[in-house]
This record gives structure tokens, C-alpha cells and sequence, in this order.
């Protein structure tokens, strides 16, 4: 039988239950994976024309002992609700940065995107600790993407603003991550110190496969947005040879996506050569 209990008017089901347990079970368990250091990072390419990686994706991983490995599409919106998303993305940030001085240390200088959360960019020392970490490593700011998506923009328009201006001064870049999902203005990105607009999976996914063609249409309108901002395009979630060659005959710049790679510990990246070459 069905379980169902009161809980004002509306009444929850077995399901309920279960989604409550799981989320009760992750919020916890989580603030032990930070301070038991259960939280790491891996790594997707992302490559240009010919193939060449120029930089990578920092993406973080949890595998926690008590609940396996938990997708940071679940944990991530739990993170966010709380401080917990700041203490993640210091960890993603001190992690990338490390592996970007082994890079250096092993001839290779490369570029990492890190996630930036909405919580995170308009917190009051965001400045300050991103500037103390990467003098702590060494690292040249530019060397550092920092995806906010469109929604994390408008949150606190001007403070956001603000901030972005004030680390832009400092080198560090921006791109604009799951593009075309939100509702950012073209006036109000002109404003703004970016440097790249990042095609969401979601319309790089349905370039060939929907018949009227809606998702190139809607490519096509990014890639002329970024034309009209100056900056580069990049597409996520490229599978097929068949998106690809759409997107580069569109003119997008670079590429990432399992077709090339999918995201791997920094251990995998560091046996290769310099200037790695992916299909
Ligand atoms: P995102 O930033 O849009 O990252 C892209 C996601 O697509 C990643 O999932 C990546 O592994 C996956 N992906 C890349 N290429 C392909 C492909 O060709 N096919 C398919 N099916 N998937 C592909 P992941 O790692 O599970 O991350 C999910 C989301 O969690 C990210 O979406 C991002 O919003 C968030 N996230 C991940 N790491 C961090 C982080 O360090 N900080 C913050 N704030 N959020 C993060
Ligand atoms: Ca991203
Ligand atoms: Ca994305
Ligand atoms: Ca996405």
C-alpha cells in the first residue's frame, strides 16, 4: 500500500519519501566529503580546428564512500542552496590550480575553465580569495575561464557587473556557459568583459536529428551574437562527426564533447604530450 502522510493540505507519497531521504542523506553527507577531502576534479578537452587542445573543463567529481559516486547534477543545486557551494568551488579552484602548476612544471601552459556558481561571484571576498589563490599557485589570471551561466548574471545585475569588471582588470576571463538557456540581453552582454559564449548541449544535441530544424537555427543565431560581441563561440555536448562539421561550418571556434573525449583525472592528460591532438 501506498504510504501517505499529512503534511499541511497536501499529502506526500512513497516517492516523496524517498526523494526527501536522498536529499536529506546528500545535504549531509556532504559537508563531511568537504572536510574529509571526497571531492576531486577531472578534466575534458577542449579542442580547435585542427584538433588541438587548447585548454580544458574542470568538472568536479564525489565519490563518497557511504553513497558511491554522486553526480554533481544532484549535488550541485543541494550545494547551492547553502555555503557549501563556496567551500566547493575554493576546492575546484585550489585543485585546477594545482594542476595547472604541474602542467607548467611538466612545459605546458594551458588554460582551465572553472564553474562559477550564482552564490559564489556575488559573495564579498570572491575578489580577494580568487587573487590570493593564484598568487598562492602562480598562476597568471588569464589563465583561468570562469563560466557563469546566464541566470548567475542577472541574480544582482550590477554587483555582477561590477565584480566581473574588477577581475577582468586582473586578466581573468569569462564565459558565458549553457548559452541560449537563459534570458541575458544583447545590450546588457555588451556591457559586460567577455571573452566566449559557450552553445549549450542541449541545441549542439538536436543539430541533424530534428527535422525542422529549430536547434541550427537557434546555433546560428549564437554564433552571430558572438560575432556581434567580438568574442569566440565554443560548443559543449559535441558527440558526432555530424555536429561538428555543422558547427564548423558555421564558424564556431572550438569544440568539446565526448566525440573528442570525455572528462578524465589529470593523471590521464598528464602521460601525454605536449599539445595533445584528439579526432
Ligand atoms: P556544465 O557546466 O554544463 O558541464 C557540462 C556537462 O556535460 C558535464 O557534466 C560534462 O561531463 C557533460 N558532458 C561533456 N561533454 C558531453 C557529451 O558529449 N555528452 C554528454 N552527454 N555529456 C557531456 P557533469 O560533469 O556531470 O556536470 C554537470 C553540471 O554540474 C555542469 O554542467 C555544471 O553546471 C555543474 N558542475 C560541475 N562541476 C562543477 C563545479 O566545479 N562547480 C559548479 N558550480 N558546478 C559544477
Ligand atoms: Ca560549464
Ligand atoms: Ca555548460
Ligand atoms: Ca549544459
Amino acid at each position: 500500500a501506498k504510504k501517505s502522510a499529512p503534511f499541511g493540505l497536501c499529502h506526500i507519497s512513497e516517492d516523496g519519501f524517498k526523494e526527501f531521504d536522498r536529499y536529506l542523506d546528500i545535504k549531509s553527507k556532504l559537508e563531511q566529503a568537504i572536510e574529509s577531502d571526497e571531492l576531486s576534479i577531472v578534466l575534458q578537452p577542449q579542442v580547435t580546428h585542427d584538433g588541438t587542445v587548447s585548454s580544458f573543463e574542470a568538472l568536479v567529481r564525489w565519490y563518497s564512500k557511504e553513497l558511491g559516486p554522486v553526480s554533481p547534477g544532484e549535488f550541485i543545486p543541494i550545494a547551492e542552496e547553502s555555503y557549501a557551494i563556496c567551500e566547493i568551488g575554493d576546492i575546484v579552484l585550489r585543485k585546477t590550480l594545482n594542476v595547472m602548476s604541474n602542467f607548467v612544471k611538466a612545459g605546458l601552459n594551458t588554460t582551465i575553465a572553472i564553474n562559477i556558481s550564482a552564490r559564489q561571484i556575488v559573495m564579498p571576498d570572491f575578489i580577494n580569495s580568487l587573487l590570493s589563490r593564484v598568487n598562492q599557485f602562480g598562476i597568471p589570471p588569464h589563465r583561468l575561464m570562469l563560466e557563469l551561466t546566464e541566470t548567475a548574471l542577472v541574480v544582482d545585475i550590477e554587483l555582477v557587473k561590477e565584480t566581473m569588471l574588477e577581475l577582468a582588470k586582473f586578466g581573468f576571463r569569462f564565459s558565458i556557459d549553457d548559452f541560449g538557456t537563459g534570458y541575458s540581453s544583447l545590450a546588457y552582454l555588451k556591457v559586460l568583459p567577455i571573452s566566449e559564449l559557450k552553445i549549450d548541449k542541449y541545441f549542439v544535441d538536436d543539430i541533424g536529428k530534428d527535422f525542422d530544424g529549430k536547434a541550427a537555427q537557434i546555433v546560428d543565431a549564437i554564433l552571430e551574437m558572438a560575432k556581434a560581441l567580438n568574442v569566440t563561440c565554443i560548443a559543449e555536448g559535441v558527440e558526432t562527426v555530424e555536429q561538428l562539421n555543422y558547427l564548423k561550418g558555421k564558424g564556431c571556434e572550438r569544440f568539446q564533447g565526448y566525440y573528442f573525449s570525455r572528462p578524465e583525472p589529470e593523471a590521464y592528460w598528464a602521460e601525454l604530450k605536449q599539445n595533445p591532438t584528439l579526432p
